[in-house]
């Protein structure tokens, strides 16, 4: 569970998240849409203290947050406990998919190299990329790193993975191989909080759609309300352009 109360964040003088308040339960896939700088990237890098949250507290699983006195351990622990995927996979470029997606479980934490190694094999598998552990990024194709980015995530074992545009960057002919692999991941229940455009996963994937705009959650609910009866003009303006 994840839980966001009066969620704030102000760059100088700028409110850019204006008190989110956001229930996403166990098992939950929520995706979030809106225009563009309406404040979707920063709320997920708030998440994490990416970015550094102006007020509001936080909870994932057992621990919650008061962002204006949260300790080091408590940054880590929240960290422990989400993953990002990013938009432009962030991998490391001097490591084999193998060695980024055991990374996390060696440096934070402090599995042995032995299983850290196993459990990026079995990842591997998962994400149908076994015959790539010895391949570094480069010689990947966009929608093979982006997977990679993914499985780094997946190896985590953390309470929610959250996705910030995560097939953007893509050329189009990759794009459905890594819907696919969410796709899966959601079919496994795994808690997922993601900002996308794709809106045929939004409308097939999500249990809900949040639409922000403003730094504010304007409206939400299933798919199907949303899409078909949006109720507040902003969410029918919003739509009418990208659908
Ligand atoms: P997009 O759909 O284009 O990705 P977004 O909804 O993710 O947009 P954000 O990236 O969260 O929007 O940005 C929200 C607002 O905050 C924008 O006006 C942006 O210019 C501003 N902003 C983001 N990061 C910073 C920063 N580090 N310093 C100052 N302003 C920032
Ligand atoms: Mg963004």
């Amino acid at each position: 569970m994840i839980k966001l109360a009066s969620l704030s964040k102000y760059f100088g003088e700028t409110v850019v998240l204006d008190g989110i308040d956001l229930t996403i339960e166990k098992g939950e896939i929520v995706v979030i849409i809106g225009p563009s700088g309406t404040g979707k990237s920063t709320l997920l890098r708030c998440i994490n203290f990416l970015e550094q949250p102006t007020g509001g507290t936080i909870t994932v699983g057992d621990l919650t947050v008061d962002v204006k006195r949260a300790s080091r351990a408590d940054i880590l622990s929240l960290r422990r406990q989400t993953a990002f995927v990013f938009q432009n996979y962030a991998l490391f470029a001097n490591k084999s998919a193998l060695e980024n997606i055991a990374e996390r479980l060696l440096v934070v934490d402090k599995w042995p190299k032995e299983k850290a190694h196993q459990k990026a094999r079995e990842i591997l598998g998962k994400i149908g990329l076994a015959e790539k552990a010895d391949a570094y990024p480069a010689s990947m194709s966009g929608g093979q790193q982006q997977r990679v980015a993914i499985g780094r995530a997946m190896a985590a074992g953390a309470e929610v993975i959250l996705f910030d545009e995560p097939t953007s960057s893509l050329d189009p002919e990759w794009v459905e191989e890594v819907l696919g692999l969410m796709k899966q991941l959601a079919a496994e229940r795994q808690t997922m909080l993601v900002v996308t455009h794709e809106m045929s996963f939004a409308r097939d994937v999500a249990d809900r759609v949040i639409f922000v705009d403003g730094g504010h959650i304007v409206e939400q609910g299933p798919p199907s309300e949303i899409f078909q009866n949006p109720k507040d003009p902003r969410t029918k303006d919003f739509l009418k352009k990208i659908l």
